[in-house]
C-alpha cells in the first residue's frame, strides 16, 4: 500500500501534470500541430541550459547525447582531456576511446571534482594545442560531487587554449546552477530523466557557435547523431525522423513548471535539501563521500557505510521494509556507499520520509546510527 519511494538519483519521480501530458494521444509528427509544439519547445528549452543557441533533442538516453557531442565535433585520433571524477566520467572516456579518439584521463579519487590545477598544468604543457576537447562531468552522479565548470572555463581562458569544452549535465540540468553561454561551454549534454522530471528517453546537446564551426571539419562517422539534418528540420519545428512525441508533451509541461518557479529558486531548493541530507548523515555519525565543501551536489548525496558493512544489503533492507529504492554504489564504489537522490519532482515531506526510512533501515540492517540524524535535517529545513 502507499507509494513507492523512488529516491535513486535518476530516473526521478515525475509530476502528475507531466504524466498526464504524456498520456495524451500521439499526433502526426509531420503535421501542423506537431510543428507548433516543436517550435515552442525548441525555444522554451534554451533558458534551462542558460543559452540562446540551438539545443538538439534526441529520442535517446543520455549516453546517446554523449556520443553526439563527440562525433559532431571531433576527428579520428584527436586528443581529448578527461577527468576520472567517477563512474560516469570513466564511461564517457571509454566511449571516446572506442570512437577512435586519444584520451588523456587524469586519475581521480572519486571524492573530488575536476582538478583545475592539473587542468592548468596540462593546458600549459600543450603548447602545440593538440588537446582538441576537454570533457567534464558537471555532476558526478556516482559520487555526489559537482565540478566547478566556471573554474574550468577560467583555466582554459587563462591558458588561452582553444580546446572545446564538453560538459555532461545529465544529473544537474534543472537542479544545479548551470550556464552554457556564460561559462563558454561548447556542447552541453543532458538527459530527461533526472532534474527535468521526465521519464527516460530524451537527451540533449546544447551547441555553441564554436562547436558548430568544429562540426564542419569533424570526421568521426555520424549518422543518427548528425546535428545538421536535425537543426535543419528544427527550423520548421520538425525532426528528420520520428521524435519521442509523447515525451515532448511532458517536456513542455516540465519546462513551464521550471520557468514559472524560476531557475534560481529551483537551484536554491536543491541546495537546501542537500544541506539537510548532509546534516542527517553527519548526525548519524556516517560520512558523506564528497570531501570538498564547494563541491557538494544539490541533486544527490552519496553516503559511505562503515567498514565491514555491505551498502547493498542496507539498500535491500530498505527496499523490502519501506518500499524505497536508493542508488547503489557504482564501479569501484559498489557495496561501499549508497546514494540518496533529492532531485526531480520532490518536496520537503518526501525528503523527511526518505531520511526517516534511511535512518530506520540503517538500524534494521545492523548499522548503529544516532537517532538525532533526522532531527538535524528537520532543523536545517526549519531554518529555511
Ligand atoms: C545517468 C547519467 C548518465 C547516463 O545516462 P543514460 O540516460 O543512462 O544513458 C551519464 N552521465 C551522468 C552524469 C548521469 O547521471
Amino acid at each position: 500500500m502507499g507509494r513507492h519511494f523512488l529516491q535513486i538519483p535518476g530516473p526521478t519521480n515525475c509530476p502528475e501534470q507531466v504524466l498526464r501530458a504524456i498520456a495524451a494521444p500521439t499526433i502526426d509528427h509531420r503535421g501542423p500541430e506537431f510543428a507548433a509544439l516543436g517550435t515552442r519547445l525548441l525555444e522554451k528549452i534554451k533558458p534551462v541550459f542558460g543559452t540562446t543557441n540551438p539545443v538538439v533533442i534526441y529520442p535517446a538516453s543520455g549516453t546517446g547525447a554523449w556520443e553526439a557531442a563527440l562525433v559532431n565535433t571531433l576527428s579520428r585520433g584527436q586528443k581529448v582531456l578527461a577527468f576520472e571524477t567517477g563512474h560516469f566520467a570513466t564511461l564517457w572516456q571509454k566511449m571516446a576511446l572506442e570512437l577512435g579518439l586519444e584520451v588523456d584521463l587524469v586519475p581521480g579519487d572519486w571524492r573530488h571534482g575536476v582538478d583545475t590545477a592539473v587542468l592548468a598544468e596540462r593546458l600549459a604543457a600543450d603548447t602545440g594545442h593538440e588537446i582538441a576537447a576537454v570533457c567534464c562531468v558537471h555532476n558526478e552522479t556516482s559520487t555526489g560531487v559537482t565540478s566547478r565548470i566556471a573554474d574550468v572555463r577560467a583555466a582554459l581562458d587563462a591558458a588561452e587554449h582553444p580546446a572545446l569544452l564538453l560538459v555532461d549535465t545529465i544529473s544537474s540540468l534543472g537542479s544545479i546552477d548551470y550556464r552554457h553561454d556564460e561559462w563558454g561551454v561548447d556542447v552541453t549534454v543532458a538527459g530527461s530523466q533526472k532534474g527535468l522530471m521526465l521519464p527516460p528517453g530524451l537527451s540533449f546537446n546544447a551547441v555553441s557557435d564554436k562547436a558548430l564551426a568544429a562540426y564542419e571539419t569533424a570526421d568521426l562517422p555520424r549518422s543518427f547523431w548528425d546535428w545538421k539534418p536535425i537543426l535543419e528540420a528544427n527550423t520548421r519545428g520538425m525532426w528528420p525522423y520520428t521524435p519521442a512525441t509523447n515525451l515532448l508533451y511532458g517536456l513542455e509541461v516540465a519546462l513551464d513548471m521550471l520557468a514559472e518557479e524560476g531557475m534560481e529558486q529551483v537551484f536554491a531548493r536543491h541546495q537546501r535539501w542537500s544541506r539537510a541530507t548532509r546534516a542527517a548523515v553527519e548526525a548519524w555519525g556516517l560520512e558523506v563521500l564528497c570531501l570538498d565543501e564547494r563541491e557538494h551536489s544539490g541533486s544527490l548525496t552519496a553516503v559511505v557505510v562503515p567498514d565491514g558493512v555491505d551498502a547493498d544489503a542496507v539498500r535491500a533492507t530498505i527496499l523490502e521494509r519501506f518500499d524505497m529504492s536508493l542508488g547503489a554504489g557504482l564501479g569501484k564504489l559498489a557495496g561501499k556507499i549508497f546514494r540518496i537522490g533529492h532531485l526531480g519532482h520532490f518536496e520537503d515531506l518526501s525528503l523527511i520520509g526518505t531520511l526517516g526510512g534511511v535512518q530506520l533501515g540503517l538500524g534494521l540492517a545492523g548499522v548503529p546510527v544516532k537517532p538525532e540524524g533526522l532531527q538535524a535535517a528537520l532543523d536545517v529545513l526549519e531554518r529555511g
